[in-house]
């Protein structure tokens, strides 16, 4: 198994933009004055609260985008601004397309919906409610049952370390076995794959699929479950060939992790998806 010395987000020494503000990427133009994503201020809970909805709806139609939609299957959580023992998911039996800011609901950790008229995903309650019970941090969680991802998770192997891309789940993706293959619809399922999440930004759950967790935002959570299913599709192309894979130094896959595998960078690369989805589909602001 992979040895865990969580070390997210470090303090990278990078120069101040030429305006004198600080970076925390090395991404971040240092030329004033261009057209870059912006991590947002807010000035009221309720504007807090529009842009984490408004988010979590882009990133169900991500979800739908990349094909991870399977019937019912598939919940994506993020935490209420002013109340975070209550967070916002997507609607039962409603497609990651149709997915709206009107048809999001609010629900408790009992699975109770304090908001919104549809029904709650009773296996996404069961399993969010305990990740978000046990980590209060847990700001965000994406789960779906995708075909690369679950059929990587047969093998009950972590990724190996073949490409840039692998390496952001370098030292923080977790291959869980508790309660494998079993439907997550017991309280006890939920909590037994909640206690072994830790700080594991990704997790393989044998027998059953991927998940991931934000502490950051619900773009972080949701572009890192895409990367998760793009390195178990890549893994298993390699596995296929019968090649044994070159591997990154764990020095590289340690660099690689920090550099382009951060909170910040998972959010920054969402924000391409989201500009995309917000202007091609205006009627996910209905
Ligand atoms: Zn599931």
């Amino acid at each position: 198994m992979l040895d865990h010395d969580h070390d997210h987000d470090v303090a990278l020494d990078l120069t101040p933009d030429r305006g004198g503000r600080k970076r925390i990427s090395i991404y971040q133009p240092e030329q004033e004055g261009l057209i870059f994503p912006e991590t947002p201020d807010f000035e009221s809970v309720a504007a807090e609260r529009e842009y984490r909805k408004q988010h979590l709806v882009a990133a169900c139609r991500a979800f739908a985008m990349h094909g991870f939609d399977y019937g019912f299957a598939g919940h994506l959580t993020v935490r209420d601004p002013e109340r975070p023992e209550l967070y916002w998911t997507n609607p039962m039996c409603v497609h990651f397309s149709q997915v709206k800011m009107s048809n999001l609901i609010l629900a408790d950790h009992k699975g109770e919906v304090v908001e919104g008229t549809h029904a709650i995903n009773r296996a996404g309650f069961v399993l969010h409610a305990a990740v978000h019970e046990e980590y209060p941090d847990v700001m965000a969680m994406c789960h779906a049952h995708t075909v690369y991802g679950t059929a990587w998770c047969a093998t009950g192997r972590p990724l190996d370390m073949i490409s840039q891309d692998a390496a952001a789940f370098y030292n923080s993706h977790a291959v869980i076995g508790a309660s494998a293959g079993a439907v997550a619809v017991e309280k006890e399922s939920g909590w037994s794959v909640a206690r072994e999440i830790g700080r594991n930004r990704g997790v393989l759950h044998q027998n059953h699929g991927l998940l991931t967790t934000s502490r950051h935002s619900i773009d972080d959570a949701a572009f890192w479950f895409i990367a998760l299913e793009r390195a178990c599709r890549q893994q298993l192309l390699v596995e296929a060939t019968g090649i044994k894979p070159q591997v990154v130094s764990e020095k590289t896959a340690k660099y690689s992790r920090e550099h382009v595998g951060s909170d910040y960078i998972g959010w920054l690369h969402f924000q391409t998806l989201y500009s995309h989805i917000a202007a091609t589909q205006p009627d996910m602001f209905e």
